[in-house]
């Protein structure tokens, strides 16, 4: 991979049991940059065989990792934590070969990535029990937090770095090891934290990177009754799917899956705030985050100003090659996704909708699509029911609160929610009936390690990051003593 500071972070093989390995049939598949099609190299394809091999190991090194002291685990989570920071440039660039996403918003990931870590090494230390009031005077009621065991995880592609340290580090603050698999279009930035792993100093076996048949390897990691908890992030249909595969074995599962999230402009609203916030909610990552604003709910009597100011703001992006400074719009992540974004518009601008700006490919590349806005969306069409996951921001128009309330809950999804407006009663008021598990006022972008991240609905179970999002990865336990 070109021009790495440090090229040892560049991995090909699979990180297995503390061992840097090949497929055991030698079989390879390989990963290209979105923004040029050029080949970026070759990663193992493993499959169930060696699936077993590295839920054995996380399993074999669970004991003495669980029994250290939780500061002892915190020291190497830190030493991690710095790593990722030292490394950052060289991470970011990685990130955006592979990803496409501008180079500026492949260094804030990082940075986000190790957040998690930094966070988690300190919660580590605070795992509180409880001691409860008796029921008779013999006995005494005590409440303990357990690691769960050995924990796997199903990354996507938008975010190679964060959505892996932020199912990691808690696992591995808490005592739980772990066995990840990432996304097939970006393994080299989690094998490059992989690598940083085992240079902070984490005991072999605990931390494992397998890459390879998504269906092979979730098959085992779901099946196996060793593996006591699955956190997935991806797509709804997969979601569903790893789910029931989980069944059996009555696995604790996280799950943050798609999401629908409407982006609400009230009359009261700060309208130039709100482009700005619609700008970074919107067409961050070309649109493809599962938080992106995906239907713009905007109040009539605002809505001319609010597109013709979004319209002229998005004629100012600069598209390209993540790599070249300047660039914020990168490509989609494949042919796939240019195809949906391509079907979304066509959808609309046959049921009346009309294009203020892009509304067709970008002349940069085979997966660049114009950054679009859309007006005269209503919702009979696509984009008000499904996620575009790219750079086209749909314009619908509503008249009262309630129905902007009725417009933004009227989906299976429930991930991210945004509204501007300044009216402090309507602030409560909205912020309240919006059906969602995060909603975002007078801003664009919500997450961060201090906060709770997830959805409710079809969008998915549990949170991540937080002082919740370790409690996913403990179990309860009551102890009752009695004979006092
Ligand atoms: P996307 O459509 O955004 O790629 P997916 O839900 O397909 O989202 O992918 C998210 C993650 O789930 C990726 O790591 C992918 O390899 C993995 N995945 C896809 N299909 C399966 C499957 N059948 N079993 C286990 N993991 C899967």
């Amino acid at each position: 991979m070109q021009n790495l500071k440090d090229s040892s972070l560049f991995r090909s093989q699979a990180f297995l049991d503390g061992q840097w390995r090949d497929a055991d049939d030698k079989t390879r598949f390989s990963v290209s940059n979105p923004a040029t099609g050029e080949l970026l190299g070759e990663v193992p394809r493993m499959g169930g065989a060696e699936t077993v091999r590295a839920v054995d190991a996380a399993n074999a090194a669970l004991p003495a990792w669980r029994s250290l002291l939780a500061r002892e685990r915190a020291a190497i989570l830190q030493r991690w934590y710095h790593l990722i920071l030292a490394n950052a440039d060289d991470l970011a660039r990685m990130m955006t070969l592979e990803q496409g996403k501008p180079l500026i918003e492949a260094k804030g990931e990082v940075v986000y990535a190790a957040s998690f870590i930094e966070w988690f090494a300190e919660e580590a230390k605070r795992l509180y029990g409880d001691t409860l009031p008796t029921t008779g005077v013999d006995r005494r009621l005590m409440v303990i937090r357990q690691p769960i065991g050995v924990c796997a995880a199903i990354t996507p592609w938008n975010f190679p770095a964060a959505m892996i340290t932020r199912k990691v580090a808690p696992a591995l603050a808490a005592g739980c090891t772990v066995v990840v698999k990432p996304a097939e279009q970006t393994p080299f930035t989690a094998l490059a934290l992989a690598e940083l792993a085992q240079q902070a100093g984490f005991p072999t076996g605990v931390f494992n990177v397998l890459t390879g048949d998504p269906v092979a390897i979730g098959g085992v990691l779901t099946g196996s009754p060793i593996v006591r908890k699955l956190s997935f992030t991806g797509s709804t249909e997969i979601g569903r799917l790893l789910m029931a595969q989980c069944a059996p074995t009555i696995k604790k599962l996280s799950l943050e899956l798609g999401g629908n999230a409407p982006f609400i402009v009230f009359d009261d609203a700060d309208i130039d705030a709100a482009v700005a916030g619609a700008l970074v909610s919107k067409y961050r990552n070309a649109g493809q985050t599962c938080v992106c604003a995906n239907r713009l709910l905007v109040q009539d009597s605002v809505y001319d100003e609010f597109a013709a100011k979004l319209a002229e703001a998005v004629k100012t992006f600069s598209i390209g090659n993540g790599l070249e400074a300047g660039v914020n719009v990168g490509p989609l992540i494949d042919d796939d996704a240019v195809l949906k974004v391509e079907a979304h518009v066509a959808d609309a601008l046959a049921k009346g909708g009309r294009v203020l700006v892009g509304g067709k490919r970008h002349a940069a590349g085979k997966l660049f699509y114009e950054p679009t806005v859309l007006v005269n969306v209503t919702p009979d069409m696509r984009v008000a029911r499904e996620e575009t996951f790219g750079p086209v921001a749909p314009l619908f128009r509503f008249k009262t609160e309630d129905e902007a309330i009725q417009m933004a809950n009227d989906t299976e999804f429930g991930l991210a929610a945004y509204f501007f407006a300044r009216d402090v009663g309507r602030v409560f008021r909205v912020g309240e009936a919006l059906e969602y598990g995060m909603v975002g006022i007078n801003t664009g972008i919500i997450s961060n390690e201090v906060s709770p991240f997830g959805g409710i609905k079809q969008s998915g179970v549990g949170r991540e990051g937080s002082r919740y999002g370790i409690d996913e990865y403990l179990e309860m336990k009551y102890l009752c003593i009695g004979g006092i």
